[in-house]
């Protein structure tokens, strides 16, 4: 398979590549050239298969001509063995025909696990073949840091450096971060916030040259590797609610369009999906698109939903490519003029295609609260803020009541104490097994001044297995 850049002008890649390279020199987001496309007897067949058996199938075509596939497939079958549900993604029922996908029995509770347990798999295989080690940067204000360090920490030929904002994160969130300890792995608390690290990452890349030759990767929502592990679940949905010889819809709270811009590829593979909805906080940059065709950029707010709190959404310039007949320039100038600080609309019949399949709602806190209460009350059940979200935007926009609804539960409840406490549910929320003992757990944390010369300087010092880097 070949990926292309969504602003035309960079090279084209293979997978291995596309998995080292983060951004595309031009400034895009790599996309397949061709998307696979199944047919409808290939799905039905899949149907009760183990999860893991059904990823091979499904993503078999992105990694071809760079992973075996003996490789991949026991690849595969270790990433989705550390689930702690025998199903990998659950489905739960809450009334007729309305159902959550549970997405949180991964290691970390988030759904961002089931693409970094596999992108940290798939780096140190890739790597052990080359002979190579690289260094990984990301800055985290809570979920992505936990779910990146998890998925690395096995790796042997990766050193992981994430930086968060000191005393702003939540306990339960440093803990899950500070307390997997490894000598590839390194915690760093920043004395500044979540842009100062943010900054520094991007500074970072843009200039690599502290690290001596050693290749500097991302592991933020941008990923291919993220989006493609993420199209499996909606096909594991689909086929246990009568797919895919009915069509189902799917809700999906969402900031940067990487869970639903998977939901849309898999529809594009052949997976009869006939809405999507996009489910998002009081930063409504996707919503006020999707409703209104206008894209602009607004202050942040912060929400009781904090992994939806951005202001840029980062993947949907992989969906404006084709609706713009993957024209690369055309992308090119909206960005542009996007960057330049305009605001931009899409020609209307573009607008009305996107429309074909997708809806959108914007939901505030004191909603999702009510959602968490009136679920709890129907069922028993405690959602994640985020979930609730998707929860009320399915029932606000769900065009047919005879199509199973799934929305996508993208965390598990205990991360988001606040809301629940909010939400008045009135319950003590207990930790699962694996993390029981997480407050009894050694730290593993340095902090250091928000300054990026310190920063570079204490990622060259420990870049290699806890130790300096060597020039290559
Ligand atoms: C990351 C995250 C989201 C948003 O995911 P996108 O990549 O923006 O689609 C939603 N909920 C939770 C719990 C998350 O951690």
């Amino acid at each position: 398979m070949r990926y292309i850049s969504t602003r035309g002008q960079a090279p084209a890649l293979n997978f291995e590549d596309v998995l080292l390279t983060g951004l595309a020199s031009d400034g895009g987001l790599y996309v397949p050239e061709n998307l696979p496309r199944f047919t409808q007897e290939e799905i039905a067949s899949w149907a009760g298969l183990p999860y893991h058996e059904l990823a091979f199938r499904v993503m078999r075509p992105f990694v071809e001509g760079s992973i075996a596939d003996a490789d991949f497939k026991q690849i595969l079958a270790d990433t989705y063995g550390v689930f702690a549900h025998a199903s990998i993604a659950p489905l739960r029922q809450l009334k007729g025909n309305e159902w959550v996908m549970e997405l949180f029995h991964g290691p970390t509770l988030a759904f961002k696990d089931f693409a970094l347990q596999l992108l940290g798999r798939l780096l140190d295989h890739l790597l052990a073949k080359r002979g190579e080690r690289v260094v990984i940067m990301g800055a985290t204000s809570g979920d992505t840091g936990s779910a990146a360090i998890e998925g690395c920490k096995s790796c042997d030929n990766v050193d992981i450096f994430i930086m968060h904002p000191h005393k702003r994160v939540s306990e339960v969130q440093r803990r899950q971060m500070t307390t997997i300890l490894g000598d590839n792995i390194h915690n760093i608390a920043i004395e500044g916030n979540f842009d100062d690290c943010q900054e520094m990452v991007k500074a970072s890349f843009a200039d690599q040259s502290f690290l001596k030759g050693t290749r500097l990767v991302a592991v933020n929502s941008i990923n291919w590797a993220r989006i493609m592990a993420q199209i499996v679940y909606y096909f594991h949905a689909a086929l246990q609610l009568g797919g895919p010889a009915r069509s189902v819809a799917f809700s999906v709270p969402t900031g940067n369009f990487g869970d639903i811009f998977a939901g849309y590829l898999a529809r594009n593979m052949g997976l009869p999906v006939s809405q999507l909805i996009v489910a998002t906080n009081r930063n409504d940059i996707l919503h006020r698109f999707m409703s209104g065709n206008r894209y602009d950029k607004e202050t942040l707010h912060p929400t009781l939903s904090p992994s939806m709190d951005i202001m840029v959404s980062s993947n949907f310039e992989r969906l404006l490519f084709d609706l713009h007949g993957r024209n690369g320039m055309a992308i090119a100038d909206l960005m542009d003029t996007f960057k330049s600080g305009g605001g931009f609309s899409v020609e209307e019949d573009r607008w009305i295609e996107a429309r074909k399949l997708f809806d959108s709602l914007a939901v505030d806190d004191e909603q999702t609260c009510k959602t968490i209460a009136d679920v709890f009350y129907e069922t028993g059940e405690v959602l994640d803020p985020h979930t609730a979200i998707g929860v009320h935007a399915a029932r606000e926009c769900r065009r047919s009541l005879a199509t199973p609804m799934v929305t996508l539960g993208t965390a598990h409840p205990v991360k988001f104490p606040d809301a629940v406490e909010k939400a008045g549910v009135g319950r003590e929320l207990a930790l699962p097994e694996h993390l029981a003992d997480l407050f009894e757990r050694e730290e593993r944390c340095t902090v250091l001044a928000n300054d990026l010369a310190t920063v570079q300087a204490f990622v060259a010092e420990h870049g290699n297995r806890g130790k300096p880097i060597q020039a290559i």
